[in-house]
């Protein structure tokens, strides 16, 4: 049956200007690092983005490398796009990065102006797309004049291959050079995509109050740990979660009984506010206004739906505050 968005779509979604750019992004954008390559099942990878949609979630994100195989994460959204969302290209954030290793010899990783260029055309060519929204660079190359790198931004936004970019994975300090060079080149630097949950907290030292001054839009990518700042481990490791299979980036090592004793805390603080744990952690992320998105992952449609529960409950009482950094202590 060919699907139809529903009508109501916009209503329940809560959109965030991003920094100080004309563009406003869902509050919870989804990403398709996991669960979307070519080892897992096509009809849950478009479910979830058909139910993403559903939930007024515009804004869906990509890089180059994401799979496995490296590429296919973007070849299979390409085809989810063409079955189910052609009609809606225009209602559609759609970003993309390059950064990490691609193709082997010396064009196919980093930071050169010749890598991300070419990574670009075929990220495009894999998405069926002229052009995406928001482009980044994927983390900072010690070896390419940051000047370079940023130059490569500028011109692919020239050329009409990205309306926005963005850097992803930058320090601070890094990060306060590369605004200024896009400022210069006339192309200013409209996000920054770091890591940020209850577990991760460096972008509080000094990143997200850089970019507040700086008007660049923020976005925290594994809010959830990976799904760790969920009720997923509480009883064990179940076989069909991230660290059960063949991600590396989540192994039952990183299940912790410390970890597990930490997250039942906060599941119950959760439920005491009536919400799971993973929407306490959003709404956590997202208090007082100080992100313009949090990027979930999914391997479920009704994770999905219960992540973007959290907007019906984001603000927290001086006391729960407190309860968390207790908590997590
Ligand atoms: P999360 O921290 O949101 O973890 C997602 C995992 O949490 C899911 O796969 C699922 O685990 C579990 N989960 C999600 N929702 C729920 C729920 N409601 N209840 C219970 N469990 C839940 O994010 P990711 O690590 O997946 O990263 C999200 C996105 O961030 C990526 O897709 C990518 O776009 C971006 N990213 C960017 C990086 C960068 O360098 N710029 C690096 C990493 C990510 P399970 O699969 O076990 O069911």
């Amino acid at each position: 049956m060919a699907y139809l968005p529903k009508e109501d779509r916009y209503t329940a979604m809560k959109y965030n200007r991003c920094g100080r750019s004309g563009l406003q992004l869902p509050a919870v954008a989804f990403g398709l690092w996991h669960n979307f390559g070519g080892m897992t099942l096509f009809e849950n990878s478009r479910a979830m983005v058909r139910k993403a949609f559903d939930l007024g979630i515009t804004h869906f994100d990509l890089a180059n490398n994401y799979g496995p195989p490296p590429g296919a994460a973007e070849e299979n959204f390409g085809r989810i796009l063409k079955q189910d969302l052609h009609g809606h290209r225009d209602e559609l954030i759609i970003s993309t990065k390059a950064g990490y290793e691609m193709w082997p010899g010396p064009y196919g990783n980093w930071g050169s102006k010749k890598y991300l260029v070419a990574s670009l055309n075929q990220s495009l060519t894999r998405l069926g797309l002229e052009y995406v929204d928001i482009f980044y660079h994927h983390r900072p190359d010690p070896n390419t004049p940051l000047e370079e790198t940023m130059s490569a931004l500028d011109l692919i936004v020239r050329q009409g291959k990205a309306l926005y970019v963005g850097i992803s994975n930058y320090g601070v300090e890094e990060t306060k050079k590369a605004i200024a060079i896009l400022k210069e080149l006339g192309t200013p630097c409209s996000i920054h995509q770091m890591s940020y949950s209850m577990f991760n907290r460096w972008s509080e030292q000094g990143l997200l109050s850089l970019l507040k001054a700086e008007g660049v839009g923020s976005i925290a990518f594994s809010p959830l740990a990976k799904g760790l700042l969920t009720d997923r481990y509480l009883k064990g490791i179940p076989a069909d979660s991230r660290a059960a299979g063949s991600s590396i980036f989540l192994n039952p090592q990183d299940i912790t009984a410390e970890k597990v004793a930490t997250v039942q805390r906060l599941n119950e603080l959760a439920a005491a506010r009536g919400q799971s744990l993973a929407q306490m952690a959003l709404a956590w992320l997202l208090r007082g206004g100080q992100l313009t998105s949090v990027l979930i992952g999914a391997s479920k449609v009704s994770q999905v739906e219960d992540c973007v529960g959290a907007l019906k409950r984001l603000d927290f009482t001086g006391d729960e505050l407190e309860q968390i950094e207790e908590i997590l202590k």
